[in-house]
């Protein structure tokens, strides 16, 4: 019986702490962080860059951002990429949906804690889609079971399908920056969404260039405001 509930609990959630990989007792899986993690959790507050959320020294945007302003109103991202590059390779390529839904609650924790004057803000989230055969591939939209946690645990409404991906692309992580402007270009298509205030998820802000082109797509739907929220953000 012991056995039985290891198994089901271990596909609900991960046996190992999200943030540091640290093995946990069993009746800690739910919480998915150890008590160190938890004591201490890494967000990323202080001055930000208020599109990309990277740290700044002075001012309100960065230089990389001043120099080529993004398409969306704003955005934060939660972690530092540095710090999650191994709990986000769990996540995706060991297809550990649990731990996604880990990673959502601590974005929702971030929000409240935060930037609760978002979440007022907000008509609804949606996710940056993956192509329909990476989905099939991997089996799961990362953005999207970002989402779905993010939802329980704030309220904001999550609405799937928003966003399409109209054809499969190189992954950006094997192209240069301007490579993957280029390869990413044209290649959303957004339901309508008149006059929404829209909060877009993704996992890792690196460059930008997917959520500009996201963003573009459902301003060209009618959007009010495009505002972005990462799980992690690459320095
Ligand atoms: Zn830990
Ligand atoms: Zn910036």
């Amino acid at each position: 019986m012991k056995n039985f509930m290891q198994g089901v609990l271990k596909v609900l959630y991960p046996p190992y702490c999200v943030l540091c990989g640290e093995l946990l007792p069993m009746e800690e899986w739910e919480k998915g962080i150890c008590t160190g993690c938890a004591s201490k959790i890494p967000f990323l507050t202080g001055n930000r860059c208020g599109f990309c959320g990277r740290e700044l020294q002075h001012g309100e945007v960065c230089h990389s951002c001043l120099e080529k302003k993004p398409v969306f109103e704003r955005g934060i991202s939660a972690f530092d990429y540095d710090v999650l590059r191994e709990g986000i390779a769990r996540f995706k390529f060991d297809g550990s949906k649990g731990d996604g839904a880990i990673f959502g609650r601590l974005m929702a924790a971030f929000l409240l804690s935060y930037h609760q004057d978002w979440i007022e803000e907000i008509d609804f989230m949606t996710a940056v889609p993956l192509h329909r055969r990476k989905e099939k591939e991997r089996g799961f939209n990362q953005a999207d079971i970002l989402c779905k946690s993010i939802s329980e645990n704030t309220g904001i409404p999550y609405q799937e399908d928003i966003l399409s991906r109209t054809k499969a692309t190189i992954a950006q992580s094997k192209l240069s920056a301007r490579e993957r402007h280029e390869n990413i270009k044209n290649v959303f298509l957004s339901q309508d969404c008149p006059d929404k205030c829209i909060l877009l998820v993704d996992d890792i802000l690196t460059t930008g260039a997917t959520l500009n082109e996201c963003s573009r797509a459902l301003y060209r739907s009618g959007a009010k405001k495009v505002e972005i929220f990462c799980l992690s953000v690459t320095e």
